[in-house]
């Protein structure tokens, strides 16, 4: 069994990045790359979120801006917010960050950022360009590319294989499928499950390549997974656990205390018994999406350029 070190490709990605951008910079006095998000009331884990997104721009030579709006602005204030955005020139990028208010309707809003600043390809236009056949797909969601380059970094082929995806999420399942359709000869034959699937393991078990996103701790079990098969695993979930350490440090928790850890949709230990590949939670999908969202920048950026 290999396990797929999400880090590793991440940090690949993000120096290559890190060089083009500081060559870019070097040729024209040009404004640098700038990512705005719009960010709608305080929220705890929003904020945290938002400072290790700040300081990953920072890192490869993106400005990092951040407009905050009040927690009862109007649907209305908002979408005129990121129209302005999408006309004013210094800014490369736009997110809307969720989640937001429960009288904003978060898909209306990402609607109607201009495409050629969606930097995480959430638009209906480039959502739209991701039917096509044989064409680049430049500024596509980032978490599906970012299955893509952890399925590519293993050398094995997609073509053909028998995929299944387990989720139907727009940004992550759906997205994916297409992008695994996307060659007129060379793709894969995915099957999407969801909710409503029956007999999920009888389609998990026959996969050759099967990604989970899913947001359930642990669901996707050794016996629901075949001998060989690449397993991606999309979900982040926090679980609570028993602390079994015996460190005497004063820090550390007594044997037996409730801790949190960040565990993924597939159990680790199980499947990994069983998979010729597998991605680790933390450490695998997660860090690869963030370099993503970095590179849709930079092509955004050299779009703009032209
Ligand atoms: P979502 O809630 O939008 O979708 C969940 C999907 O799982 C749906 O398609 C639903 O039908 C399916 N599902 C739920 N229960 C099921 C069951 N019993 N059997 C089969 N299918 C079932 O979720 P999402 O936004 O796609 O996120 C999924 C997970 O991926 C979450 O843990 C999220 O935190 C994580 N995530 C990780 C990254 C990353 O970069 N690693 C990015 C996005 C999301």
């Amino acid at each position: 069994m290999n396990i797929i070190n999400g880090k590793k490709i991440a940090d690949e990605i993000k120096n290559k990045i890190k060089l083009e951008i500081h060559q870019i910079s070097q040729k024209h006095t040009a404004k640098k790359p700038c990512l705005t998000v719009i960010q709608s009331g305080e929220d705890k884990a929003s904020n945290v979120y938002i400072k290790n997104q700040k300081n990953c721009c920072e890192e490869v030579g993106i400005d990092y801006r951040l407009l905050k709006l009040n927690g009862d602005a109007a649907e209305k204030e908002f979408i005129e917010t990121v129209r302005q955005c999408g006309d004013d020139k210094s800014i490369t990028g736009i997110i809307v960050h969720l989640p937001l208010p429960k009288h904003i309707n978060a898909q209306t809003v990402q609607s109607s950022i201009n495409p050629y600043k969606d930097v995480e390809g959430i638009t209906p236009h480039n959502l739209g360009m991701l039917f096509y056949h044989d064409v680049p797909h430049y500024i596509v969601p980032c978490t599906a590319r970012a299955v893509l380059e952890c399925l590519n970094s293993t050398g094995q082929s997609i073509k053909g294989k028998e995929t299944v995806i387990v989720g139907h999420s727009e940004i992550v399942g759906k997205s994916l499928c297409l992008m695994m359709l996307s060659s007129s000869k060379e793709s894969a034959t995915p099957t999407v499950c969801h909710i409503a699937t029956k007999n999920l393991a009888d389609h998990t078990r026959r996969a050759d390549i099967l990604v989970v996103a899913v947001g359930k701790p642990e669901f996707i079990r050794g016996d629901m997974v075949k001998e060989g098969a690449i397993v991606i695993d999309v979900g982040i979930n926090v679980k609570k656990v028993l602390d079994t350490c015996s460190c005497q440090t004063p820090d550390a928790l007594k044997p037996g205390a409730e801790k949190f850890i960040t565990v993924g949709d597939v159990c680790f230990n199980e499947v990994a018994q069983k998979a010729g590949y597998i991605t680790p939670v933390p450490g695998g999908v997660g860090p690869v999406t963030s370099a993503m969202l970095l590179n849709n920048l930079l092509m955004l950026y050299k779009m703009q350029q032209k």
